[in-house]
């Protein structure tokens, strides 16, 4: 059914062991939705309001965001079929169990937020936000800014119609270009093959900023928590 055992909710938002929630309980200690309890074999949903010493119980874990670095080589997702590694194993033993806003492709590296918090994943991943993603991007071929201009009203590719996007040609190194690149969507892929258009092929794909969240100084692998003011300014 829905909701859990009152012991349990109890017990997760840190206030006792389930054990001592039913010592509580029998106490009198412990009001459900204004009145007190008698019994513990209750459940409980989010709806419902739990009360200890008169003081409500905070039913969900405070929403948190950590900027996370993502290295080349690991998946975006839970489980690899392939057996790929993913970012989860390599995330920092004593995060707690985070969810990613959106995904990057394997070879690509940056700027990937983490949260605790699944709605605010999927709110900050739509394309409705539209944020800013910039990319710092090295492809081997040859183009020029004026065909980069091109992609300024968006672009059709196979059917997928893709957004305005802003590139700058940034040098050449050899038989590369180094751009930077900046969209308000996130379409599977959308980098590799909007270049792959103009005859480029990305070879190394970093994403620098994803709305007002910078990668800066961020260590390959490292893990920065974004606390107090900035994260209730930006949310
Ligand atoms: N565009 C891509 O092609 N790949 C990514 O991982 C992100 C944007």
């Amino acid at each position: 059914g829905e909701g859990e055992r009152i012991a349990k909710v109890m017990a997760r938002a840190g206030l006792c062991s389930r054990r001592e929630a039913e010592t509580w309980i029998a106490a009198g200690r412990v009001e459900l939705n204004g009145k007190i309890l008698e019994t513990p074999a209750v459940t409980v949903s989010e709806r419902d309001t739990v009360s200890v010493d008169g003081a409500p119980l905070p039913m969900r874990e405070r929403t948190r965001l950590w900027l996370y670095h993502k290295p080349r080589g690991l998946v975006t997702t839970n489980k690899d079929p392939e057996g790929r590694p993913t970012v989860f194993e390599k995330l920092p033993a004593d995060l707690p169990r985070v969810l990613t806003v959106g995904r990057l492709d394997i070879n690509t590296e940056g700027l990937l937020l983490l949260t605790n918090d699944g709605g605010l994943a999927r709110a900050l991943e739509l394309p409705a936000t539209g944020w800013l993603r910039r990319y710092r991007v090295r492809a081997f071929g040859k183009v020029t800014q004026e065909q980069l201009d091109g992609l300024a009203d968006g672009v059709a590719i196979e059917g997928v119609l893709y957004g305005a996007i802003e590139a700058t040609l940034d040098k050449a190194q050899g038989d590369n270009v180094w751009l930077t690149v900046g969209l308000r969507e996130g379409k599977n892929r959308e980098v590799k093959r909007v270049l792959e258009h103009l005859g480029l092929t990305v070879n190394r794909l970093i994403r620098l900023s994803f709305g007002p969240f910078q990668l800066l100084d961020l260590n390959d692998g490292e893990v920065r928590e974004i606390r107090g003011r900035v994260l209730r300014d930006q949310l």
